[in-house]
């Protein structure tokens, strides 16, 4: 970024107002609002059971909000199909537990969707699940099946995956915590070179070294409410409130 230039000079990536969603008589979101502008690199945390699985999920329409605005790269998120097909092939999302098609190959998995929804020839698609691979430095691994892989090279394939689609903005919901401690800096590295590259990224972690490392702000969630935010050094060396001192004091 040019000096000066601060992140929220750029038009907004993502603009989520006044969001609210239950299930059933259970409020899960309440008046959540939070602006992610381009390129900035946003990292949620918080309790379970606070929102934050249901928050990012109803950025790409897994989960259908009942009040308040979601806007993606200027499209509202409605009930029109074309506006979420548009927006889902925008936004790339990794899960916790990497949901990778088991009866396909790696190669097959990171084309299926560049092939049946972008039309692409398989050739091309091919070619540039190749170039993920070779990125999140598993090219080798192209021929075999997910459960032949380690879970820290699944979810590598999952990050590839996503990225087959040229997606503009990246959502990860707690990618890291199904994977045995040796495993999980493989998958932090890649997505700390995916940020460095000037994607927009709104990732649910508790890897604190990894929000120190790459977020523009951390965003505390609890009872589905956004608690407080703030830039990395400022949040975790002077939290303001009570809740978020506890929650820091657990997980630190
Ligand atoms: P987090 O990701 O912060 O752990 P979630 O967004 O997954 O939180 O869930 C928030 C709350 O909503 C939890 O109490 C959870 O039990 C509830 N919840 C999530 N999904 C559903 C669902 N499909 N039906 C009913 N309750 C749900
Ligand atoms: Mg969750």
């Amino acid at each position: 970024m040019n000096d000066g230039e601060k992140l929220s000079d750029r038009a907004p990536a993502i603009r989520i107002e006044n969001l609210g969603k239950s299930f059933g008589d259970f409020q899960v979101l309440r008046n959540v609002n939070l602006t992610v502008c381009q390129g900035e690199k946003i990292v949620v945390c918080g309790p379970s059971g606070s929102g934050k699985s249901t928050l990012i999920r109803s950025i790409n329409r897994l989960e259908q909000h009942q009040s308040g605005r979601i806007v993606v790269e200027g499209t509202e998120l409605t009930n029109d199909l074309k506006g979420i097909e548009k927006i889902r092939s925008e936004v790339g999302m990794v899960f916790q537990h990497f949901n990778l098609f088991p009866h396909l190959t790696i190669l097959e998995n990171c084309t299926l969707a560049p092939i049946w929804v972008r039309k692409l020839p398989r050739e091309e698609a091919e070619e540039i699940a190749m170039h993920f691979l070779r990125k999140v430095r598993i090219p080798e691994q192209a021929d075999k099946y997910p459960g032949q892989l380690s879970g820290g090279q699944q979810q590598r394939v999952a990050i590839a995956r996503a990225l087959c689609m040229k997606p503009r903005i990246m959502l990860f919901d707690e990618p890291t915590s199904a994977l045995d401690p040796e495993m999980i800096k493989e998958v932090l590295d890649t997505m700390i070179e995916l940020a460095n590259e000037g994607m927009t990224m709104v990732c649910v972690t508790h890897e604190m070294g990894f929000a120190q490392a790459v977020a523009d702000r951390v965003v505390f969630m609890d009872g589905g409410q956004i608690i407080e935010e703030n830039e990395p050094v400022a949040f975790f060396s002077s939290p303001r409130s009570e809740r978020t001192k506890l929650f820091l004091s657990q997980i630190l």
